[in-house]
């Protein structure tokens, strides 16, 4: 088997990077270890589309988001008259993962994508600084697959480490890496008796206790963020054992009426790139997710004959590896707006939204834009061949806090997949590619850059 261009992940960035890829002409294979793509928003069940983003989102990141919509398969909170920038938990969209996955196979067959799916990608074959193939593992056994250009979107930068890349972890800077949560989906919510409770004491959402005030409009937030007090009472009655971020619990309201999206429960001091780690957090999670349903359900009002609807299939990550580029963008790229030559994403404005590694604390700071990523930021040092884009991009801890949203990873890996796809038309390696022949491509598609 032979391709022009290998995508390996098929999360929000793997997604836009195959699209990219096949719709520049490449053929072009994806593989993902699950039977499903979507990554973090189909198997972490992160049900949250940047709101913000949309304002300027592009590309395939805004297709989605309009294809979502016109199914029915978002829940969009009018944002009408709010003043801008206005933040995270006030704007955006509950998406509907289940059908984000329809849609996700229906994109790539239109778009003549070869997949191979519940297959993992183990080990790469690299010469001299190429790589000239992936070894990897399916029920078939082990096989080595070949292209000309390989794509990094396994979020983890797995394919990149694998074939000697240098990279950062989160842990090796300042011994932590932002902490991993199991979100899961509440069905049979009273949803007018919860927002009752919440508009009667204003003072339970979005009031964090270092970051300030976050929520406006309890009807117009997408997110709804707290339960500070109802959390004290259960400590007190032995109802809550562990330890809930101090940001309280999360609930995104979804497309179908009475359904939330829960995201609350985490472990400090965990390595979600050591095989023992996640079967920890897996197993302790999951007993946290037990405890806290039972919690909601008891003290939560409109949630007493609630019942969970899914449990996401993986522990959702924020951190692991980010690899290391020619370019390593900073947060002061990001502040300063610095509008770099080779520009691939711009983005109105950003945030970083840092979660402690090794405790509950959580850090969360805006920025009004635009920013931009530049291409060398998906150009690992050394291997020729090979892109990286999504959350292992070549960017600093408080740079990759700003980028990780869905959409941008979206973004990024779009102009991933055109890259490449030119680079093989062109018979050079991605850094040889001329910088102005992707961006007219990328414009052509309607990406903002
Ligand atoms: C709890 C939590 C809450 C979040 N909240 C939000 C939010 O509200 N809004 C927002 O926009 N973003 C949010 N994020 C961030 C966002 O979900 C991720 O940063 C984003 O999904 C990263 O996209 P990606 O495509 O780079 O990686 P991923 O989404 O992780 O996708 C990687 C894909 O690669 C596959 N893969 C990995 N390794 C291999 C391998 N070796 N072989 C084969 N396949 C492999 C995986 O199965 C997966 O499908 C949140 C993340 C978490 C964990």
């Amino acid at each position: 088997m032979e391709y022009d261009v290998i995508v390996v992940g098929g999360g929000p960035a793997g997604i836009a990077a195959a699209l990219g890829a096949s719709r520049t002409g490449a053929k072009t294979l994806l593989i993902e270890e699950y039977s499903f793509l979507g990554g973090m928003l189909t198997a972490g069940l992160v049900a949250h589309y940047d709101p913000v983003q949309q304002i300027e989102v592009s590309g395939i990141a805004y297709e989605i988001y309009e294809k979502l919509k016109s199914a029915g398969a978002i829940k969009e909170f009018d944002q009408n008259n709010e003043p801008m920038p206005f933040n995270y938990w006030q704007g955006g969209c509950g998406i509907d993962s289940e059908y984000f996955k329809l849609l996700a196979f229906s994109l790539m067959k239109e778009a003549n994508v070869s997949l191979l799916l519940r297959t993992v990608m183990i080990n790469a074959i690299t010469d001299n600084n190429k790589l000239i193939g992936i070894e990897v593992h399916n029920k078939s056994g082990n096989q080595i697959i070949k292209a000309k250009c390989f794509i990094d979107a396994t979020g983890d930068g797995d394919l990149a480490a694998y074939s000697g890349a240098e990279f950062f972890e989160g842990y090796t800077e300042d011994g932590q890496c932002m902490a991993s949560s199991l979100c899961f989906n509440i069905g049979g919510v009273n949803v007018e008796e919860l927002y009752n409770y919440i508009e009667n004491n204003p003072a339970e959402l979005g009031n964090h206790p270092t970051q300030g005030k976050y929520i406006r409009n309890v009807h117009k937030a997408s997110i709804i963020q707290g339960f500070y007090s109802l959390i004290e009472k259960a400590r007190e009655c032995g109802d809550l054992s562990f330890s809930l971020p101090e940001s309280g619990i999360g609930m995104v309201q979804l497309p179908i009426s009475g359904t939330f999206h829960i995201n609350a429960v985490r472990l400090p001091n965990k390595n979600p790139i050591d095989g023992n780690d996640m079967t920890e957090l897996s197993i302790i999670e999951h007993s946290y997710v037990n405890e806290l349903y039972k919690f909601i359900r008891k003290y939560i009002p409109g949630c007493q004959n609630s019942f969970i609807m899914s449990i996401a299939p993986q522990v959702g990550v924020r951190e692991s590896r980010r690899i290391k580029g020619e370019y390593v963008l900073s947060v002061e790229d990001i502040e300063k707006g610095v509008n770099f030559a080779d520009s691939i994403v711009r983005n109105k404005w950003a945030h970083t939204d840092m979660h402690s590694g090794t405790g509950m604390g959580w850090s969360f700071r805006f920025i009004e834009g635009p920013f931009y990523i530049p291409y060398r930021s998906l150009i690992p040092q050394k291997i020729d061949n090979l892109l990286i884009c999504g959350r292992c991009i070549s960017a600093t801890r408080e740079a990759m806090a700003s980028i990780r949203i869905m959409p941008i990873c979206s973004e990024i890996g779009e102009a991933a997949g055109v890259a490449a796809a030119i680079a093989v038309r062109n018979d050079c390696v991605p850094r040889a590619i001329d910088i102005s022949e992707l961006q007219t491509v990328l414009t052509n598609y309607g990406v903002r850059i």
